[in-house]
């Protein structure tokens, strides 16, 4: 980038932008991997975190990219299609990077600097049944919309759109996360953690005791890090958990609900009936999580997320699933398709 289009990306006002970036993106109960993502406007463009970069790492490595503002909101107005490949929008045509897939939220929204984070106070009320009621007294006074679970993109940007006013800057996404947005960086991250204090919800304390699984050495599975581990040792939260994901990145991430390891199978009959298809995460109820050795970067970082999300949820509370439908549009499954592999995978189990 030697254009002066991009000068913004060496001004002191950026640096701080990833700065605040990189320090929500080290915050685990904001964003866990590569989740998450953070944008402010200057002039023409948008500069929004790349696909597959991590937020805590914004200070060390190009993970924002510049999108032509003025295209994508032409595109987004007409309801085109090219608004869900964000790379279409790339200001630099030579850039590698792509842009988040959510890049749409933030050109939704006015303000410069829009914070997105899958903060797990925001998400542990956020999939409640009635979470849109349930949060009128927490968020009280400020300018917040509740946005009912919608695919991230298109779908996500259109709901987005038919609710806020020009005033709303606090957008909680049903099974999904939180939006901040502020004309400046300071004052985006003051809303953050402002409605992150808000939304603030018991969590059950859980006592990890020391893995007690022996695994050999052949094993497809290692031991989820420490942080990770609280979903096996809690029944309350497995319970919760169970049967279907709660947010986007669960399913990418993790794939569809958790597997458990129930007590009448070994792990090595498990590995044996389903080489094939083994989830990247399997709990083992009581004893321990275990995350596939294949499994990519951040699988960990996605265990802890429900780990954190499931122990703000309390025994009465009703939880809303993503459908089966929402599932296969994140992996991109034909629905039927999808259907017939879930049902081979829970008979080979
Ligand atoms: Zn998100």
């Amino acid at each position: 980038m030697f254009d002066s289009t991009f000068n913004f990306s060496k001004s002191l006002e950026f640096q701080q932008f990833c700065e605040l970036s990189a320090e929500i993106g080290r915050n685990p109960l904001l964003v866990q991997g590569a989740g998450g993502n953070t944008s402010i406007k200057e002039d023409d463009l948008l500069w929004v975190k790349a696909s597959g970069t991590w937020l805590s790492e914004a200070t060390e490595k190009k993970t924002m990219v510049a999108v032509d503002l003025a295209k994508l909101q032409q595109v987004m107005a007409q309801n085109d299609e090219r608004v869900e490949k964000p790379q279409y929008f790339k200001a630099d045509p030579n850039e590698s990077l792509r842009p988040s897939i959510e890049t749409v939220v933030h050109a939704s929204l006015k303000h410069r600097v829009v914070l997105h984070v899958h903060c797990v106070e925001t998400i542990s009320w956020a999939v409640l049944e009635n979470a849109e009621k349930l949060l009128v007294t927490p968020l009280k006074g400020l300018d917040w919309v509740f946005i009912p679970y919608r695919r991230p993109g298109l779908p996500l940007a259109r709901e987005i759109q038919s609710k806020i006013t020009e005033k709303t800057n606090v957008l909680i996404l049903g099974n999904h996360g939180l939006v901040v947005a502020a004309d400046s960086i300071k004052e985006a991250h003051q809303l953050l953690l402002e409605v992150h204090q808000r939304l603030r919800r018991a969590r059950r304390e859980v006592t990890i005791p020391k893995s007690n699984v022996a695994l050999p050495a052949e094993s497809n599975y290692r031991d989820a890090e420490f942080f990770a581990q609280g979903i096996a040792h809690d029944t309350i939260s497995l319970e919760k958990v169970e049967k279907g994901s709660l947010y986007p990145d669960h399913v990418i991430f993790l794939g569809s609900g958790v597997q458990l390891l129930d007590s009448s199978t070994t792990l090595e009959q498990f590995e044996q009936n389903q080489p094939e298809s083994l989830p990247k995460a399997l709990i083992i109820p009581d004893q321990a999580v275990l995350v596939h050795k294949q499994a990519p970067r951040g699988t960990d970082e996605m265990l802890l997320s429900l780990t954190e999300v499931a122990a703000r949820l309390q025994p009465n509370d009703r939880v809303e699933k993503l459908t089966f439908n929402d599932e296969a549009a994140l992996l991109n499954w034909d629905a039927e398709k999808y259907r017939q592999e879930l049902a081979r995978r829970i008979a080979s189990a």
